[in-house]
């Protein structure tokens, strides 16, 4: 099943897929944990993100069209993926529509989780991510059990550099005018779906697996 999750930044696509992905035997495909690994280890790709992951703004086309190309070359995607935090403009949703027709395949379905901007500042700043499996928490709405240490395998948690006030009004700025423009692009094509990503988290799962499931 060939899956991809929109919505703006804070959405919970992150946190929905490391469920849905559970269940549905897919490998998860996030351009911003890409990213972030090369940025990690330096590498002349990671570098160059970061001039514009550091400031919020969104990485250049060819880019992040060249890395989500020489991943989904790779054998686990063959039973399919599951996209997140890609594509984020026309030119990428195009691209990628291109990169699947030359694989012979094609997407099944567009999720877009709908939360108002009102609510994504405190979503954003309030989130925690495990340093060594990147599970998501939330200081309030979804805390470890232990504060700081990750429930799944006792990692530190961390907050993003760019979680903070000034760089999350810059990227829902950029989600704005560049991404929100995309859901007409998939709505043409009879792909899309909402789901009200304000609702609970086991709630939103088990919508969105209905969804999946052809079942709603
Ligand atoms: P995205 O991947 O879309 O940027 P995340 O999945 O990382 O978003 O979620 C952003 C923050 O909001 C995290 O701290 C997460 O724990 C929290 N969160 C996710 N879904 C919900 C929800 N349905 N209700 C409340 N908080 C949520
Ligand atoms: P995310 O983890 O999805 O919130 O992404 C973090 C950051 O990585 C974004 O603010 C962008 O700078 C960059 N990024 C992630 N995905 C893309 C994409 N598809 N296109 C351009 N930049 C991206």
């Amino acid at each position: 099943m060939n899956i991809l999750f929109m919505g703006p930044p804070g959405a919970g696509k992150g946190t929905q897929a490391e469920r849905i992905v559970e269940q549905f035997a897919v490998p998860h495909i996030s351009t911003g944990d890409a990213f972030r690994l090369a940025m990690k280890q330096g590498t002349p790709m990671g570098l160059k993100a970061k001039e514009y992951v550091d400031q919020g703004l969104l990485v250049p086309d060819e880019i992040t069209n060249g890395i989500v190309r020489d991943r989904l070359l790779q054998d686990d995607c063959s039973k399919g993926f599951l996209l997140d935090g890609f594509p984020r403009t026309l030119q990428q949703a195009e691209a990628l529509d291109g990169m699947l027709a030359d694989m012979g395949r094609s997407l099944d379905h567009v999720i877009n989780l709908k939360v108002d901007r009102g609510l994504l500042l405190a979503r954003l700043t309030g989130r925690r991510i495990c340093k060594s499996c990147g599970s998501t928490y939330h200081i309030l709405n979804n805390p470890p059990k232990q504060e700081g240490i990750c429930d799944k395998c006792g990692g530190e948690l961390y907050q993003r550099s760019d979680d903070n006030e000034e760089k999350v009004g810059t990227r829902l700025d950029e989600y704005i005018s560049k991404t929100a423009p995309l859901l007409s692009y998939y709505e043409g094509k009879s792909l899309l779906r909402e789901v009200d990503g304000e609702q609970d988290i086991d709630v939103v799962t088990a919508e969105i697996v209905s969804v999946l499931r052809g079942s709603n």
